[in-house]
């Protein structure tokens, strides 16, 4: 057959385009005469010329290839439709379009997915290289596409479980829990579409999700609208705070009571609005018993207390220990307990030197007649000695831990914690005698004495 191509097209667009052609004029007259050479055709030719064809020829095809690179980062283009243009070496009309230009001539081509090919290694890469960006266009043009049915579709997908994170109370997942599996097949719907998948059943039943997700929404908005005026409702930044905090367990028993919080969740939560609405409440249940919580400590989640009765000493309480031992206050009523002060100051602390000094000299009052007595303390050194005059028996103990343990002699006559004052004395194995106690004292003043005058000089 003597019509067998020996240069096709596609080879022949390339070799014209390309710069070393230029160096065989012959050929060049020869290409731009033909549209593909054919056994035939080469029959006119002269003898070197038939053998440069038949044994140069696909050298120079692979030297050409070396003149070509990607014309851009983003070297392909994906065309839909009536945009498709046509190859420059075969003349297909193509979506998917390689833009590659002349390294030497500045010419710039833009040919097909095969076409690319020809381009020897270089062709080879864009097109293993050009899947990512690719698929880059496609999303968009699917995109612009879904979004002519569904205008702002993306917002509304991304909207969707923000719209339950924005409500201003915790909603339960019984209430939340089918709107937001719609969610999540609207997103799988929306990402196949973008991915190219079969569009028009997509469309139709993600046009029709969205559409019933607003009855889902306006019964949401309905729950807010009735629970929001609770007072113990758990609210968004209760929620917040939990997740702040890594308490998801405790959000987790808040889901279990329907969004509400219960005596076993309350201490759990440091939050500041919280911490202020258990300040109000558990005032209207205290006052009347002589203590007021006056401030709320944000920094130790706790409460400052005191009892007008008590010449203004400051008490602390953490709120999660108040709360424990209180809650029922507020929670669980129908609780048969009464309100026991000696459990409210049992789990106070107390750490102002006013105050401290206060309480001491109260219990140093109500121990008076016992033979044990406080014999001295020094709040700024946290120090203080109880002794026992007619024994000789002397023993120095920590302010505040003493403070801890016994303020509630300040205040009331317990006999128990008396005897166990007592008891205490009598088993510290660490007593000193009188003269022991005026030489530590002595000791210490000197101590004192002698670091005022390193400071003065
Ligand atoms: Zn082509």
């Amino acid at each position: 057959m003597n019509n067998k191509l020996l240069i096709k097209k596609k080879e022949r667009n390339k070799l014209l385009y390309s710069e070393i052609t230029k160096q065989y004029p012959w050929l060049l007259t020869l290409l731009k005469e033909n549209e593909k050479i054919s056994l035939e055709d080469i029959e006119k030719l002269d003898r070197d010329q038939r053998v440069f064809i038949e044994n140069v020829l696909q050298k120079l095809l692979l030297e050409a290839s070396k003149e070509w690179k990607p014309d851009s980062d983003v070297f392909v283009k994906v065309l839909e439709g009536k945009e498709r243009i046509r190859c420059s070496l075969c003349g297909t009309p193509n979506r998917y379009i390689y833009y590659i230009k002349n390294k030497i001539n500045q010419q710039k081509l833009n040919v097909g997915g095969d076409c690319v090919k020809e381009f020897g290694e270089i062709g080879e890469w864009m097109h293993k290289n050009s899947t990512n960006i690719i698929k880059g266009q496609v999303k968009v043009q699917n995109l612009a596409k879904i979004n002519k049915h569904i205008p702002g579709v993306e917002s509304i997908i991304s909207r969707w479980s923000k719209i339950i994170d924005a409500q201003p109370i915790y909603i339960p997942t019984d209430i939340s829990k089918e709107y937001l599996e719609l969610g999540l097949k609207a997103t799988q719907l929306f990402e196949e579409i973008l991915d190219g998948k079969g569009f028009k059943e997509r469309s139709i039943e993600l046009t029709h999700i969205i559409k019933i997700s607003e009855d889902y929404i306006k019964d949401i908005t309905d729950y807010v609208a009735k629970k929001k005026s609770n007072k113990f409702t758990a609210t968004r930044e209760i929620c917040k705070f939990l997740k702040r905090t890594k308490k998801e367990y405790v959000l987790d028993m808040i889901n279990k009571d329907k969004g509400e919080i219960k005596w076993r969740t309350a201490p759990r939560i440091g939050e500041k609005e919280f911490l202020f609405l258990l300040k109000e409440e558990y005032n209207n249940k205290i006052l009347n018993e002589g203590y007021e919580i006056t401030g709320v400590n944000l920094d130790k989640e706790g409460f400052n207390i005191i009892n007008r009765d008590f010449d203004m000493i400051n008490f602390f309480a953490k709120h999660s220990n108040f709360t424990l031992e209180f809650g029922w206050l507020l929670f669980d009523q129908n609780i048969d307990e009464d309100f026991d002060p000696l459990k409210l100051l049992n789990l106070c602390e107390v750490s102002d030197e006013p105050s401290l000094d206060t309480i001491i000299s109260k219990i140093k009052k109500n121990i008076y007649r016992k033979h044990i007595r406080i014999i001295d303390y020094d709040v700024a050194k946290n120090s203080l000695y109880l002794g026992d005059a007619a024994l000789n028996e002397y023993l120095k103990l920590n302010l505040v831990e003493f403070v801890s343990r016994y303020k509630i002699l300040a205040f009331y006559e317990e006999e128990k914690l008396h005897k166990k004052l007592i008891e205490e004395f009598k088993q510290a194995p660490n007593k000193i005698t009188k003269k022991e106690y005026y030489r530590d004292k002595e000791a210490a003043s000197a101590a004192e004495r002698e670091f005022s005058n390193n400071r003065l000089l």
